[in-house]
């Protein structure tokens, strides 16, 4: 899979895209990133990018002819590709939308910057406006970082061991159960006993029950979405007795 970037910013990218599970995808060949600047596509002896907003006010607007040229040339190169325009204003990042986009062969991530983006670009070329979160960044090269991060996860090949994402929060509805590893004691916290029992279907029952708690606890608006199973229910009705008898004891 492909990220064609477009940023005034390339620079901000290195780092996050060299090391780890990311590196190792882009030098397998599984996915593609590319940073392409904006500036480039300018015209003008200054490399002028943006320009003072319309109508007055603070800050700066990034203009609409070099985002459009640069398009032009992805366009012809790549054919149809969704054009991502990361923005506040966006539709919220989640599991369900990282699902659906690591479907695509290739995603174009359109970075805001300054004050935003003159709204003709949006009219002319992006397909859809996706944010990470209800707060404001100075910019959109971070909030495209996330898109790859989380979107290139879900491709086969990517991760060491496919199956661990599929016990990740989020993945199938609920929140991940806790992970401990080597010491057994820490501290005087010992480890759960059932997970040094070597009972592979005691080890996934408690898994499961802790993953349905935890959400229960802290996530109840993701349990009315899930459809649960009904050894999920029993486990579900376990922990609503078991926390109800802790609040009476
Ligand atoms: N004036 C814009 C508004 O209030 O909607 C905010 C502009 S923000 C300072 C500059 C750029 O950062 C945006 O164009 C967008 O690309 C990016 N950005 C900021 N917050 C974001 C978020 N929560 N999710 C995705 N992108 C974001």
């Amino acid at each position: 899979m492909f990220f064609d970037i477009l940023t005034l910013f390339p620079e901000m990218f290195t780092g996050p895209f060299d090391e780890s599970i990311i590196k190792r995808a882009r030098e397998k060949g599984i996915i593609e990133i590319n940073l392409i600047n904006i500036r480039d596509y300018t015209t003008d002896k200054h490399n002028t990018a943006d320009d003072t907003p319309y109508g007055g006010g603070a800050g700066m607007v990034m203009k609409v002819e070099p985002i459009y040229r640069a398009w032009q040339d992805l366009h012809k190169k790549r054919g149809e590709v969704p054009v991502i325009m990361l923005s506040p204003q966006g539709r919220p990042l989640d599991q369900e939308l990282v699902k659906d986009l690591s479907q695509e062969q290739g995603l174009i991530l359109l970075c805001g910057h300054y004050e935003g983006i003159d709204e003709r670009v949006k009219d002319l070329i992006v397909t859809d406006e996706i944010s990470i979160g209800d707060y404001v960044l100075t910019g959109g090269e971070l909030a495209a970082m996330v898109v790859v991060d989380a979107v290139a996860r879900m491709i086969p090949g990517v991760l060491g061991d496919q199956e661990s994402m599929i016990e990740d929060s989020f993945y199938n509805g609920l929140l991940d159960y806790p992970d401990y590893t080597r010491p057994r004691e820490f501290m005087g916290l010992e480890v759960p006993e059932v997970l040094l029992s070597g009972n592979h279907g005691a080890i996934e029952r408690w898994r499961r029950k802790e993953a349905l708690k935890r959400t229960y606890l802290r996530r109840p608006d993701l349990l009315q979405k899930k459809i649960l199973s009904k050894e999920e229910l029993n486990l579900l009705e376990e922990i609503k007795q078991e926390i109800e008898g802790g609040k009476n004891g």
